[in-house]
């Protein structure tokens, strides 16, 4: 079968026709360097100058204060390195348990260095306690790091009300909005984030752009040393094709937002209906009502993530776990184990992520061929009582 069903758009998703339409002169065309002198560079100088306002006028805040960087993860080593070289009497991170490992693996590393590092809890149902929050800042915090929304359920966390709570005591806040960009309305003219990370690859851009939202007055020096770039903060020459193709997406994702998060957020209710409705002994996990609206994660207890996911993908089927099971450890999610998902049910979870490429089609046909996945691991699975 050569069809693909793509439902794993949190890992990455398609470039869009108009996206890959719009950097293409840049390849082969407009391929001048933005900061010569030339005419011929200059004008690449001023589309880039426009794809910062596109990218913006999504976001609801100034030009200057896009800083493009390759991807989420630069952006977020940058946020909280950059922060802490910019407070140098201040030792401690603050941030939580769910984090992706481009936020909890750096904190951990700088850990090893002599900083201190504090996560924050969450529930069974993933969300934050804002109280805990509240009593782990001290005089010693650089930066709280707190994600929009999570990469595995979805869960969105009440960020204006989190920013709002660590302005009140002049720290630096950042969020990691690597999911939330696109699929949920962002107004950083109302709330008091000082740094905010995005992935264009998450949006329907190409990989290997990024973007780090820098608050004006926030303090974060230059983090790479070269050309004046981007402010002198970031030197090396622009990567032209990413830089348009991202504001090309941004004005993308801002026109049809509303209309296509209501038909996305169908199709996912459609497949989790299905789902819960014909397969036994599965749950849904999250916070359901502060969810991002393309995100399903699915436990099915006794069995394993990654045999669903194998004979998902003989459908064509493309979907994720959260195990990790590439270390051969098959170490449940650090995100359903920090909610207290039963082990049996942790190592059973599958993320299905939508588009607005997904159909109704599609999300029936996954919705077919499931159960009886289910039903056969299960047949073959030590943990499942046989009558
Ligand atoms: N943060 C979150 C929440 C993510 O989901 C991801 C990628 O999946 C990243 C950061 C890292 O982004 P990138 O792969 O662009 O470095």
């Amino acid at each position: 079968m050569n069809r693909v069903i793509y439902m794993d758009n949190n890992a990455t998703t398609r470039v869009a026709d108009e996206v890959a339409e719009a950097m293409r002169p840049y390849l082969t065309e407009r391929y001048g360097n933005p900061s010569s002198m030339h005419t011929f560079g200059g004008q690449v100088a001023g589309d880039i100058a426009c794809a910062r306002e596109q990218v913006a006028a999504l976001l609801g805040c100034h030009p200057e204060e896009i800083l493009f960087t390759s991807c989420g993860t630069e952006s977020d080593n940058t946020a909280i390195k950059g922060t802490l070289a910019s407070y140098p009497d201040k030792r401690k991170i603050v941030t939580t348990r769910v984090e992706h490992p481009a936020v909890l693996s750096t904190c951990r590393d700088l850990e090893r260095h002599g900083y201190s590092v504090s996560e924050i809890a969450v529930d069974r149902e993933g969300r934050l306690d804002l109280d805990e929050l509240g009593f782990r800042m001290d005089d010693n915090t650089a930066i709280v790091s707190v994600m929009w929304a999570n990469n595995e359920t979805g869960t969105v966390f009440p960020i204006d009300e989190v920013a709002r709570i660590v302005k009140e005591r002049g720290i630096v806040f950042h969020t990691d909005a690597v999911q939330a960009v696109g699929k949920i309305p962002i107004n950083l003219a109302d709330t008091p984030i000082d740094l905010l990370s995005l992935a264009g690859h998450k949006l329907h851009a190409p990989k290997g752009i990024g973007v780090l939202y820098v608050r004006k007055g926030t303090r974060l020096g230059t983090f790479m040393h070269g050309g004046h770039q981007e402010g002198g903060r970031r030197g090396g020459t622009e990567n032209v094709p990413g830089i348009i193709a991202l504001g090309k997406a941004c004005e993308l994702a801002r026109r049809y937002m509303d209309e296509e998060n209501t038909r996305v957020r169908a199709l996912r209710d459609r497949l989790e209906q299905k789902i819960l409705a014909s397969c036994p002994d599965c749950m849904v996990n999250g916070d359901v009502e502060n969810r991002l609206p393309n995100t399903l994660n699915v436990s099915f207890e006794y069995i394993e993530g990654e045999a669903i996911l194998l004979m998902l993908d003989k459908f064509g089927i493309c979907a994720s776990s959260g195990s990790a099971c590439t270390s051969g450890s098959l170490e449940p999610s650090h995100v359903l184990r920090a909610m207290g998902v039963p082990f049996t049910a942790a190592h059973g979870s599958i993320r299905f992520s939508l588009s607005r490429y997904n159909t109704e089609q599609e999300v029936d046909f996954v919705a077919e061929k499931l159960p009886a996945v289910v039903q056969r691991l299960r047949e073959l699975s030590p943990f499942v009582k046989t009558a």
